[in-house]
């Protein structure tokens, strides 16, 4: 019987190990050589050129992970988004864009596309018709995020494949909320993944880390815009991202658990406005979730009832932390608005639908026992505080 293809932890634990042929360690070697031979190789090797020993076998767990053909490894998630976008849109080109978008990703679009005379058009939703309503012909790339950051909107990976097949333009992804544990766009017709691996890739907080999986030509003409742009990873972060990895498939496996217990317990509290998160059956988009998702993952976002403060709350808490970031091991939280959508306008805050008082929340791998008596605490000293004024 032939063996079926290696599962998510094999692959996480196994796939682009560098063997330390030298003293058969367990684990990768690390080359931290930023200085190679030039005569007599087969490669001429430069971090910067992303083809060190460490940089080309992550690449190749990550397009393993994704089920693509190759990959790169940038210092950010945002330098693997600009230099994935920058690729393949030039002076004159059009790009659309779901109206959902973390942060960041909106910013360099808003603020630098115009720079370089390059056009750019949000949806107004996520249904196919928006889509098709902004194609130029001067189109070249579909962007799109899914779970979105921060309210957790789910877009239809096969419908933006076959748009961006129909009009012969390349489509993207950030799939950072997922992880590849999740979701592997790829199998369902999307050209580009990006990930953010500063979050569940890396997920203890301490990696600042992107990559881009794709096919062999898509990410060689993001290769031949990365060396000079100059955005490649060094090889210790290299290194520790790759360790990382072997638990991601546990990690992420864990949050899943967690967030879908905590959406509900969130859900069904009389102190609770709304939770968003896909695995909840009241979400809007829940069967299309389902449909492309093996997990919902480990984000969900909340909004306390009117008259609770939001900002009191997150700082009344105890065990779960306040933090910029997500998708580490340790539980935490988040204003949108003071932070990743902080430098958008309020209209544009108002229009992607992320109310001053949403609370987005990185689920962890704590016993949910414990984060729900944080929460419970907090609440009750919110309230408190409120009657005793
Ligand atoms: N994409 C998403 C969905 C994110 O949440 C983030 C960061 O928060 C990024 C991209 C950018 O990644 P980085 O901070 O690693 O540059």
């Amino acid at each position: 019987m032939a063996h079926k293809n290696p599962g998510i932890n094999t692959v996480c634990t196994h796939s682009g190990e560098l063997k330390d042929e030298q003293f058969k360690g367990a684990v990768s070697p690390l080359y931290m050589s930023t200085s190679y031979a030039f005569e007599d190789v087969e490669v001429k090797r430069y971090p910067r050129y992303f083809n060190t020993p460490n940089q080309v076998a992550l690449a190749q767990k990550m397009a393993a992970l994704e089920h693509g053909e190759a990959a790169l490894i940038f210092g950010s998630g945002m330098a693997a988004v600009s230099t994935s976008l920058f690729a393949f849109l030039h002076k004159g080109d059009h790009v659309v864009l779901q109206n959902t978008l973390y942060g960041g990703t909106s910013n360099l679009v808003v603020e630098e596309f115009e720079k370089f005379g390059i056009d750019f058009s949000f949806t107004k939703d996520l249904q196919p018709e928006s889509f098709k309503d902004q194609i130029k012909k001067t189109t070249k790339v579909i962007y799109i995020e899914t779970p979105s950051n921060p309210l957790l909107t789910i877009t239809d990976l096969k419908m933006v494949a076959e748009i961006a097949k129909e009009h012969g333009l390349v489509s993207m992804i950030d799939n950072t909320f997922a992880s590849p544990v999740n979701q592997n766009p790829i199998d369902f017709g999307i050209d580009i993944v990006i990930h953010s691996a500063t979050k569940y890739m890396g997920g203890h907080s301490d990696i600042l880390a992107g990559t881009v999986i794709s096919s062999e030509e898509h990410i060689n003409t993001i290769f031949q815009l990365a060396k000079n742009f100059g955005g490649s990873l060094s090889d210790y972060t290299v290194w520790l991202l790759e360790r990382s990895i072997k638990t991601m498939g546990l990690r992420v496996k864990a949050q899943n658990k967690n967030a879908k217990k905590l959406a509900k317990y969130l859900e069904n509290h009389a102190d609770i406005e709304k939770v968003y998160y896909p695995g909840l059956k009241s979400h809007p988009d829940h069967a299309l979730a389902k449909s492309q998702m093996k997990g919902f993952g480990g984000m969900l976002s909340f909004e306390l009832k009117e008259g609770l403060n939001a900002s009191l709350f997150q700082k009344k808490l105890k065990l779960i932390k306040s933090s910029m970031s997500l998708a580490g091991v340790e539980s935490t939280i988040l204003s949108p608005t003071l932070t990743s959508h902080a430098l958008l306008s309020p209209e544009n805050r108002e229009n992607q639908g992320i109310k001053d008082g949403l609370l987005r929340f990185s689920v962890g791998i704590e016993e949910k026992e414990d984060l729900i008596a944080d929460i419970e605490q907090a609440l009750e000293k919110i309230k408190s505080s409120k009657v005793e004024r």
